[in-house]
């Protein structure tokens, strides 16, 4: 085992130094601009907003309207399940002479069963691919408006007493989702650790309060046996509600909560905090400032040179994964196999600190610096 390997996942965080970093981690809190760009919720969900988190009352998609179909709605589910695969290849790539004939979906937008489903098999066809289809959406809506600005209300970080010892100056944070029958993403489990000391302060699963379709094992690394039984040990968060409050002794207003493409966490836990810096717009702007470094260097050298500029590799590129980004900078692999949420909150924490060590002393002893590609 490789000392990048060895220190991911259960190994013991260095502790940051809080005198020298604490500073510089401040200049780092991203504006309200920026976070709302890149989607961050940052005030309760108007009436519109909230419309379009409405799903179809038959096949319970979404609501959303796509330019580029005739079709009035569109379904724009960002997770991809192995139903609807099935259902865009109804042939599969494994199908052979000896494979069974898959049954073909109906036509249509709105794909639905119209039966009812027990113990995971659906009375109208047991089949998981849809047995209707109709060419538009059912005008039925799958909430009321009352259930559906209950489930997406968003609860602001609390003011508390500066003398309350428990907020910290910052923490990191990682959640996992994973997709509800209704088709709507929910908080699965939620891991916090303290950014300078890296005392761990939340490694916990959080059983949704609605029927899963699937936890999105895949990328979650977390099944519906591993609920099952944390469940049955009361040893996880019932809902996200839960989840969120027990993160609150370590936040107020003015803790930096710190995380990876943020956006998709908070929005989870339902949370609105004002101050956050997302290591993926950390890493998207040193790749612009890599990029222009690129464009001076290409001018210097004129078009046809083919110097040190080179041409451009990841390192440049906006919005980059975690796991890309943990091995360009700390030379660490992680998401190789099992899960470990405390390996996504510590590559998270290292990434950021890499940045601080490497990167701020460069730019700040010369703006135009070329950043290196490692
Ligand atoms: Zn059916
Ligand atoms: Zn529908």
């Amino acid at each position: 085992m490789s000392s990048s390997s060895a220190a991911a996942g259960g190994a013991v965080s260095v502790p940051i130094d809080e005198s020298i970093y604490g500073q510089e981690l401040e200049r780092l809190v991203q504006s309200k601009g920026v976070l709302r760009a890149k989607g961050y919720t940052l005030e309760q969900l108007s009436p519109g907003e909230l419309e379009k988190k409405q799903r179809c009352g038959r096949c319970y998609k979404l609501y959303t309207q796509n330019p580029w179909r005739t079709d009035p709605y569109y379904y724009d589910d960002n997770y991809s399940d192995e139903d609807a695969y099935v259902a865009q290849n109804p042939d599969g790539p494994t199908a052979g002479p000896q494979s069974q004939p898959k049954p073909r979906r109906p036509s249509g937008i709105c794909l639905y069963h119209d039966g009812e489903q027990e113990n995971k098999v659906w009375t109208c066809c047991g089949q998981k691919i849809p047995c209707k289809g109709e060419d538009f959406h059912s005008s039925k809506a799958a909430y009321t408006n009352a259930e559906l600005a209950e489930r997406w209300k968003f609860f602001t970080t609390l003011t508390t007493d500066r003398n309350q010892v428990g907020p910290r100056r910052a923490i990191v944070i990682d959640c996992e989702m994973g997709v509800s029958v209704m088709g709507d993403m929910e908080l699965i489990s939620l891991a916090a650790i303290d950014y300078f000391t890296g005392e761990v302060l939340i490694n916990s699963l959080v059983s949704p309060l609605v029927s899963m379709r699937h936890y999105n094992t895949q990328y979650s690394g977390i099944s519906g046996k591993d609920m099952h039984e944390a469940r049955k040990a009361k040893a996880c968060f019932r809902g996200r509600n839960q989840a969120r409050k027990a993160l609150y002794p370590f936040i107020g207003p003015d803790t930096i909560i710190i995380g990876h493409a943020l956006e998709n966490d908070l929005n989870a836990l339902r949370l609105i905090h004002p101050r956050v810096v997302d290591t993926q717009i950390v890493a998207s702007n040193l790749a612009s400032a890599r990029r222009d470094a690129h464009k001076m260097l290409q001018a210097q050298e004129g078009s046809g040179g083919d110097g040190m500029a080179g041409a451009y590799t990841t390192g440049y590129q906006n919005n980059r994964g975690l796991k890309s980004l943990a091995w360009e900078c700390l030379r660490r692999n992680i998401q190789t196999g099992g899960h470990d949420a405390l390996e996504d909150v510590r590559a998270t924490r290292d990434l950021l600190q890499w940045h601080l060590v490497h990167v701020v002393p460069l730019k700040a002893s010369n703006p135009e610096a070329y950043f290196p590609i490692f």
